[in-house]
């Protein structure tokens, strides 16, 4: 009989997230299982919260890992902090900021947005502006772009609302461990990532963190979080209660993954892991320009670790990808939105962040468009 598994490729993972994973970290995977309240299992909770304090820089109690990817941080944010007609300001400039807007609103958040041009960043002086004009409970932003390739400026903006009184929720789901982000000293309220991008492992889990005010805020609601499932309170009794309390079945497994993903980044270093990306970001960009490519963002706010290319005049754009994946193996990834036909996205996070991969995808291409 045949078995699907076996038709499997090896696939180089060059694309907005999954990206390639360390074998180290699926010799992890390949653990054996224990319970998800095993003093063991418990041990190594404990161990993932102190490797995620030092990977996102904060001291926040509640760091922890919720078991889903990181759409599940975002709505965890999102139905832990919003209380209905609680006044949010969200600057938008992409896909995924755009979802900002639809997950707030659903929770009964009053939602405005500041708008800017897809593929600019966020203007630090236009969102201080916009909170002299109107007091807001919440301003929310992504740190990186995944659907544009811009990197925003988180850094200038967190001491902005701060300032403004009001909590500031960060998407940081491509950015994490690529780029500097340094929770505590940028004024960070709320964050949430993924697995699978710039930290280095399949997809399935959802770091998060939330600062003593942020909680405060979610202990003094008027009515219970609506969701059990993603219910910071809940979950921080599974986390660091005493006796620990069962709330869902961890997948153990994944969190091993995870756990060996993170020790990699340590042992590097964080900032020796961001220096990498920036390192075969600049590298993968010379060589696409050697081939007549140019980016959609300009140089000062490119996101590293995720690569806008302008499609070529006279190119199919979809028929590179699937030569890509077919004959080479590699993935890329399309554009969405409304950049869709218009752009590849090449991602370098993770495993796949090295001059080797980059050095294979550019020979790829370089046939495929027969330059
Ligand atoms: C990928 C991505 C998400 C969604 O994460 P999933 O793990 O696919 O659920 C959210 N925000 C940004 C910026 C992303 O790149």
């Amino acid at each position: 009989m045949s078995n699907l598994l076996d038709t499997i490729d090896s696939v180089l993972l060059m694309g907005p997230g999954p990206s390639s994973v360390n074998p180290k970290v699926y010799q992890a995977l390949a653990k054996s299982t224990i319970g998800h309240l095993d003093p063991q299992f418990l041990g190594l909770m404990d161990g993932l919260k102190e490797s995620l304090r030092k990977v996102m820089y904060t001291k926040n109690e509640a760091t922890i890992t919720l078991s889903g990817t990181g759409s599940s941080g975002m709505e965890a944010v999102m139905t832990n902090l919003i209380e209905d007609g609680e006044p949010m300001l969200v600057a938008v400039n992409g896909y995924f900021s755009e979802r900002l807007v639809e997950v707030a609103s659903r929770l009964g958040a009053q939602v405005d947005k500041i708008e800017f041009p897809w593929g600019k960043p966020v203007d630090p002086s236009e969102v201080a502006k916009k909170l002299k004009e109107k007091s807001y409970k919440f301003v929310s932003m992504v740190h990186g772009e995944t659907s544009t390739g811009v990197l925003n400026p988180i850094k200038e903006v967190g001491p902005i609302v701060r300032a403004a009184g009001a909590y500031f929720i960060v998407d940081a789901v491509t950015s994490l461990g690529a780029n500097e982000l340094h929770v505590d000293d940028w004024c960070v309220d709320a964050l949430y990532s993924c697995s699978q991008k710039g930290l280095g492992c399949p997809s399935g889990l959802s770091p998060v963190t939330f600062s003593a005010r942020a909680m405060e805020k979610i202990a003094a609601r008027k009515k219970k979080v609506p969701n059990f499932y993603l219910d910071m309170t809940l979950l921080m009794k599974y986390w660091s209660g005493t006796p620990r309390g069962y709330h869902h079945t961890a997948p153990a497994n994944m969190y091993y993954a995870f756990y060996e993903a993170l020790a990699l980044i340590l042992e590097e270093g964080v900032e020796n892991v961001c220096a990498r990306h920036k390192e075969v970001h600049e590298y993968l960009v010379a060589g696409l320009e050697k081939l007549g490519l140019s980016l959609l963002v300009e140089k000062p706010w490119r996101l590293p670790n995720l690569n806008t290319v302008l499609i070529p005049q006279g190119i199919e754009e979809a028929a590179v990808r699937k030569e890509l994946r077919q004959t080479y193996k590699i993935e890329v990834g399309a554009g969405l939105g409304s950049l869709a036909g218009k752009i590849w996205r090449i991602g370098i996070m993770g495993h796949t962040a090295r001059k080797e991969n980059v050095d294979t995808l550019l020979a790829a291409l370089k046939k495929i468009l027969g330059r």
